[in-house]
């Protein structure tokens, strides 16, 4: 191992404060009610970081670095104002692909320049071989992360189509790239050519690109999750090449805590793991059952005025919210709809899929904002079973998350997920715009045409609004 540069006592302690808040601040952010502290002390730990890096560079020069900060920072600054909550997932995407982008720069760097990072052997004048593993690895990853990213940004902006694209062979083909990147790895400790670093470096951007295309259907939020996995482990790896001991700390952090978010995401929608990150779930039905929404069937469709009555009336609603509330913002107005309710004697609970919307926690955040008490919030596990008591299921701007095809017929990309079972509530209130829009995973819905069912077709907050007004 070579020896990193000694670091001052100070530094280190700063650090270590630093790592403690990022790890409250992930502590925070396990629940809805902790969450902004969390989020507090995650940016105190960042501002004490980067002042400590920015005291401690002597060899960098400042105002080029507070420039680069001010640039970057406003560019973020004026993109995460103006973005619409509906398209947070691919600004995470987005954000991912620069993460591993600055990780393969920064490994370019240290590869081309090793002298000013320090890891050069004093002896023999070559690259530390431990740096070697480290700036491989750190590249690759980086790359991986790029690419994939670049990928994800495009499937989830509707810029490439969400469905799979498979390439025959495609797992003999990336078990191959993965092995020669790796093997590559390996020589690169003996052997230090500039040919074994760019070509780690292209086949892992490669690979990157690889492994997301194939991923689809309703497998998504896992590859977001994945991906900022990958991101941590990038910025880790880094850390070690630049002997940056908090950035050791945080790359790990992001690295298992995205990935334990991969697992739990995994078991939210009944995948296994490496069946995803293999690619191609529900590849072979996506595009044949798409079709099916378009056909005409019978269903009921009802008004604001009627959807006012019935809820009025019951004793128990069950409020589903998805993607579609997200998109008309229409929270505020079903928690007054929810408060007016309560009022009238209803018991009212919402219920939370955990891939509902667009991103982890999506749904969480907007009731949130909106104000709607915690203890009314539910996970899909710890409230399925009331469905069967509820007089209502008032599903607003949700689909697949409550779809029955997912547990009964095999040939449907999204198979094998548990949803929220609305079917077995008396009445089913069903809020979207059209009988012909099909949610992320473009499959039709079977509740849509029930006895029990009631259409409203309309925007989600128009209907909301106008429901609140019939209650008034
Ligand atoms: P869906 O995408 O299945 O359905 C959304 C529904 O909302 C559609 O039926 C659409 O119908 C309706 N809708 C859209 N806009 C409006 C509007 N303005 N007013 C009223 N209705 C509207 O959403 P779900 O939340 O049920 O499921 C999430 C899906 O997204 C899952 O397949 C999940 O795998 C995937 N996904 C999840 C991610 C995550 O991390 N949570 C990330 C990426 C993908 P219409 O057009 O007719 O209005």
């Amino acid at each position: 191992m070579h020896e990193l540069a000694p670091v001052s006592p100070f530094v280190a302690l700063a650090y270590l404060i630093a790592g403690i808040l990022f790890i409250l601040a992930l502590r925070g952010l396990s629940s809805p009610a902790t969450s902004r502290r969390g989020n507090r002390m995650g940016m105190i730990g960042m501002a004490i970081a980067v002042v400590t890096t920015l005291y401690t560079h002597d060899i960098a020069s400042l105002p080029e670095i507070i420039g680069a900060i001010l640039i970057g920072g406003g560019i973020g600054f004026v993109i995460a104002r103006r973005i619409a909550m509906t398209a947070m997932p691919q600004l995470v995407a987005a954000f991912h692909s620069l993460v591993g982008l600055a990780a393969v720069l920064v490994g370019a760097a240290a590869f081309l320049n090793p002298g000013a990072f320090g890891i050069v052997d004093a002896l023999t004048g070559q690259l530390h071989p431990a740096s070697r593993v480290e700036m491989g690895l750190g590249v690759a990853i980086g790359a991986i992360t790029f690419s994939g990213s670049v990928i994800a940004f495009l499937k989830l902006n509707g810029n490439m189509s969400g469905k799979p694209i498979l390439l025959p062979a495609r797992h003999l083909i990336n078990l191959g790239t993965l092995a020669a990147i790796l093997g590559l790895v390996a020589y690169f400790t003996t052997d230090q050519s500039p040919w074994i670093f760019w070509t780690v470096t292209a086949l892992s951007f490669v690979i990157g690109f690889l492994l997301i295309i194939p991923i689809g259907g309703a497998d998504m939020p896992v590859v977001v999750s994945m991906l900022n996995s990958y991101s941590g482990w990038a910025a880790a790896a880094m850390g070690f090449t630049l002997g940056n001991s908090a950035m050791i700390i945080t790359g790990a952090l992001v690295g298992s805590s995205g990935a334990i978010l991969s697992y739990i995401m995994c078991r939210a929608m009944n995948r296994s793991f490496l069946s995803v990150i293999a690619g191609g779930f529900g590849a072979e039905s996506g595009g044949a059952a798409s079709g099916a929404a378009a056909v005409d069937r019978p269903y009921k469709r009802g008004s604001a005025e009627d959807a006012a009555f019935l809820m009025s009336q019951a004793d128990s609603v069950i409020i589903v919210p998805g993607y579609g509330m997200a998109v008309s913002q229409a929270q505020h107005a079903l928690r007054e709809m929810g408060d007016m309710l309560k009022k009238e004697g209803v018991s009212v609970k919402y219920a939370i899929h955990p891939v509902a919307g667009r991103m982890p926690g999506h749904m969480n955040v907007l009731l949130a904002e909106a104000n709607v008490p915690y203890d009314e919030v539910f996970e899909l596990e710890d409230i399925n079973s009331e469905f069967g008591q509820a007089d209502v299921a008032f599903v607003i701007g949700a689909n697949d998350v409550t779809n029955p095809a997912a547990k009964t017929d095999k040939s449907s990309p999204i198979y094998g997920m548990p949803i929220l079972d609305v079917a077995n509530a008396k009445s089913v209130l069903f809020v979207k715009r059209s009988m012909g829009g099909a949610g992320y995973a473009g499959v039709d819905n079977e509740v849509f045409y029930m006895d029990n069912t009631m259409m409203l077709l309309a925007d989600a907050k128009k209907m909301v609004e106008e429901i609140v007004k019939a209650l008034d």
